[in-house]
């Protein structure tokens, strides 16, 4: 593998499924036999905690890394998913005060990244929900970023805000940037009500939606309580959404446009 991918999945917006694709991708990825870095750039550590590891258990994390503690190499844990996992802890929650004051702050996870991006083929960030330090160093580290939008609600003010950030950080740390588009999540296919909320984001935004939508399924809300992956358990449909999902974005790495999803209404 030549070159190594950096994918962030950020929207400030809590509960839209930003930790759910990156473990549900990451797993999907591995799968294929792709080599994949996950990082946890959230406080909460959900993504963590869903791969297997306790938070609250762990002496060093990502926090570490980011203020300059501790080699990223010494911090990064395996997982049964077969991703490797930069963790994160509550820590964290003190970096935003402690980065601030460091010139460069945007850039000190690009900086850790760069000592291990070559052994993997894909890094996917999942991105604290606010559009803080932290999601700054995401947004600048990565190479494209995924907006993860839930098809519930029509109050999708922030989405502008966040496409502001984004537009920000190509302006200033992060020239490269690209916006791959939004992944459609706790979708049901069967109302009108998630595809009118599509069609609606991506006309207002013109951010094209990534095939497939990612149905609602029990099955993800049972997954992340147990801290095992919804891709180890039995076969299921968001599962399934998310190998889709995987190998859409694998076949854009290789060259191929990304597949969008067209809301039919
Ligand atoms: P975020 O990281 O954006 O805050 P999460 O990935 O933690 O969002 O998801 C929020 C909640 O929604 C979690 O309880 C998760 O299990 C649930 N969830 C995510 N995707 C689905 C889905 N496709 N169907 C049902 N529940 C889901
Ligand atoms: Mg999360």
């Amino acid at each position: 593998m030549a070159m190594t991918r950096t994918l962030a999945i950020a929207n400030q917006k809590g509960g839209v499924a930003k930790t759910t694709t990156t473990a549900s991708v990451g797993a999907a990825l591995a799968d294929k036999d792709v080599s994949v870095l996950v990082v946890d750039l959230d406080p909460q550590g959900c993504l963590t905690f869903s791969l297997g590891h306790d938070p609250d258990q762990l002496t060093k994390s990502v926090h570490d890394v980011l203020i300059g503690a501790e080699d990223i190499a010494d911090v990064l844990l395996d997982t049964d998913d077969n991703v490797t996992l930069l963790p994160a802890t509550i820590d964290l929650a003190g970096a935003e005060a402690l980065l601030l004051m460091r010139p460069g702050r945007e850039y000190a996870l690009k900086r850790a990244l760069a000592e291990v991006a070559q052994d993997y083929d894909v890094v996917l960030i999942d991105c604290p929900p606010s559009l803080g330090v932290l999601t700054l160093n995401g947004l600048t580290a990565a190479d494209e970023v995924v907006v993860p939008l839930q098809c519930e609600t029509l109050a999708h003010r922030g989405v502008g805000q966040l496409l502001r950030t984004v537009t920000e950080v190509q302006q200033i740390t992060n020239p490269d940037l690209k916006m791959l588009g939004a992944v459609a999540t706790l979708f049901d296919a069967r109302t009108t009500h998630s595809r009118d909320v599509l069609s609606d984001v991506s006309d207002r935004y013109e951010l094209p939606v990534l095939s497939p939508p990612i149905p609602r399924t029990v099955r993800f809300a049972e997954a992340s309580a147990s801290g095992a992956s919804v891709m180890r358990g039995r076969k299921n449909k968001g599962a399934s959404a998310y190998r889709d999902l995987a190998d859409n974005l694998w076949e854009s790495w290789q060259g191929s446009d990304v597949r969008t999803y067209e809301p039919e209404l």
